[in-house]
């Protein structure tokens, strides 16, 4: 299979779009739609028509795009089913486990409730890329809308079961910066932790984004995928809680944080 050309694209004050382009088949994918313009802007710039749109959950910093992007012409949109009253334009439908086939890709979804009640995350293991919505961030993960803390504490267990450490994995948000800080607040002595946040740091200072993460380094450095290790359970001083509370104390410290 050809490399991919992927586009990161920021879009509204803090939300990323991402295209995926395959140049042979033509096959030009879109994650996510917070807006037309910026896309729209890239599209025209490359000359890649879009084929494809990817939807991760409801919200309208997600979705507001999908109509003016649709009216260019030829695009399938796919989105979760169990979000689908809640979204306009939707062409196509996947429920959990399912997979549907986009150019040359194979991608999975893979349900991920608790930032809305039925998001999906997508995988596309043939180019070791995931997106991940506003579930699983570089370094943190979504607020708990439409779901309570075991529900998104099962969901992020679940991914970081199912994606390989090497997984790029693009989030719906530039929220690393803050998730750094939290994390260090809480996991005191992660040395991994602490060369990246600086990492983070100098990046933000030049103007550079964070996104794409890595389940490695999720693994290493994402207190929330780590509810379950009993050493940050007892920084916490939750010395043998479940991970689900250990989770839930994390989440609620970080609402506030
Ligand atoms: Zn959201």
């Amino acid at each position: 299979m050809a490399d991919a050309d992927i586009r990161l694209i920021p879009c509204r004050s803090d939300n990323y779009a991402v295209l995926v382009h395959d140049p042979e088949s033509g096959t030009t994918l879109l994650v996510d739609a917070p807006e037309a313009a910026p896309i729209a802007r890239v599209l025209d710039e490359t000359g890649w028509a879009l084929t494809h749109i990817l939807i991760t959950h409801h919200h309208p910093d997600h979705v507001e795009g999908i109509a003016a992007l649709k009216a260019r012409g030829g695009v399938t949109v796919i989105g979760p089913h169990d979000e689908a009253s809640r979204i306009d334009g939707l062409d196509e439908l996947l429920n959990d486990g399912e997979s549907a086939t986009i150019g040359p890709w194979a991608v999975r979804a893979i349900s991920t409730p608790g930032h809305t009640s039925g998001p999906l995350s997508y995988w596309l293991p043939g180019l070791h890329l995931a997106f991940t919505g506003d579930t699983l961030f570089a370094m943190g993960c979504g607020r708990l809308f439409e779901g309570d803390a075991a529900t998104m504490w099962a969901s992020l267990l679940t991914l970081r079961q199912v994606l390989p450490d090497e997984t790029r994995i693009y989030c719906g948000h530039e929220y690393t910066q803050k998730n750094a800080e939290f994390a260090t607040s809480v996991d005191t002595d992660n040395a991994a932790l602490a060369a990246r946040r600086k990492e983070v740091e100098a990046a933000r200072a030049r103007g550079e984004p964070t996104v794409p993460t890595t389940m490695r380094a999720e693994k290493e450095t994402n207190p929330f995928l780590r509810a379950d290790d009993p050493a940050l359970a007892e920084k916490l001083g939750l010395v043998r809680a479940e991970p689900a509370d250990v989770f839930a104390e994390l989440r609620s410290r970080r609402d506030v944080f």
